[in-house]
């Protein structure tokens, strides 16, 4: 009870500041002044689970809104890659999903930090061939669960190349929200990762990393400013479902 109340109250606080409406996150948060845009060659696509919530420390509206080259997708399911991302695609295996299965790049026998793998999870035999031809990722945005869930229920990446990272860092999220994915990083920061890595441009890490590490910086002085209106990171119901009263 005590603990549904805390929540309540949490998210009334949140509900009373204003968005910006670019963003849509609340204004304190806002970072939408100082966003550079990137052209970017290797096209980006992030699906987001209609509830991931997140509006204070969510990446992914951010990430899209910084890449020229990048569609957000708010759903749980498309007929297609060309579906999800609104144009014709002529072959989906040159587009790479960051995969969620328990294949991890450190268990594996590389030095890459980015690695493609194939459907048993070992690594492909011709890693700089694939990662050199590929022509979009695919980034599933929301807790570990409800990526899973967008997982299953878009059989169109079975088609797509998988590939995995191994972070030389831990997320700059620290401790602020718990990892949504199991690599650890936010959608701004595997994005970061993959498109410097593949286009070979470590200043499009750096953009998207300077204008996280700001929203970070941001969130963390609303916080001390106005403890009364902490923005609370979400609590965890993906694990155990909340039972109704
Ligand atoms: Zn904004």
């Amino acid at each position: 009870m005590s603990g549904q109340s805390e929540t309540e109250t949490g998210t009334a606080a949140t509900a009373a500041i204003p968005e910006c409406p670019r963003c849509l996150k609340p204004l304190p948060l806002c970072v939408c002044d100082g966003i550079k845009p990137i052209e970017n060659r290797v096209s980006l696509l992030i699906l987001q689970h209609p509830q991931e919530q997140d509006r204070a420390l969510g990446t992914a509206r951010l990430t899209a809104m910084h890449l020229t080259n990048a569609v957000l997708k708010i759903g749980l399911s498309w007929s297609s890659l060309s579906k999800a991302l609104g144009r014709p695609v002529a072959d989906p295996s040159r587009w790479a999903v960051l995969y969620l299965g328990s294949a991890k790049v450190a268990d594996l026998d590389t030095k890459s930090d980015i690695v493609a793998i194939n459907r048993k999870g070992e690594v492909e035999d011709n890693q700089r061939a694939i990662l050199k031809d590929l022509e979009g990722i695919v980034l599933l945005d929301g807790t570990w669960s409800q990526a899973k869930a967008l997982w299953w229920r878009n059989a169109w990446m079975l088609k797509c190349q998988r590939v995995i990272l191994g972070p030389s860092r831990p997320s700059r999220y620290g401790r602020l929200r718990r990892e949504p994915r199991r690599d650890g990083l936010s959608t701004i920061e595997a994005a970061a990762m993959m498109l410097s890595s593949l286009e070979k441009r470590p200043d499009i890490a750096e953009t998207l990393h300077a204008s996280f590490e700001r929203m970070l910086t941001k969130y963390r002085e609303f916080q001390n400013e106005q403890p009364q209106l902490v923005l609370k990171p979400r609590p965890r119901r993906d694990f155990r479902r909340r039972r109704r009263a």
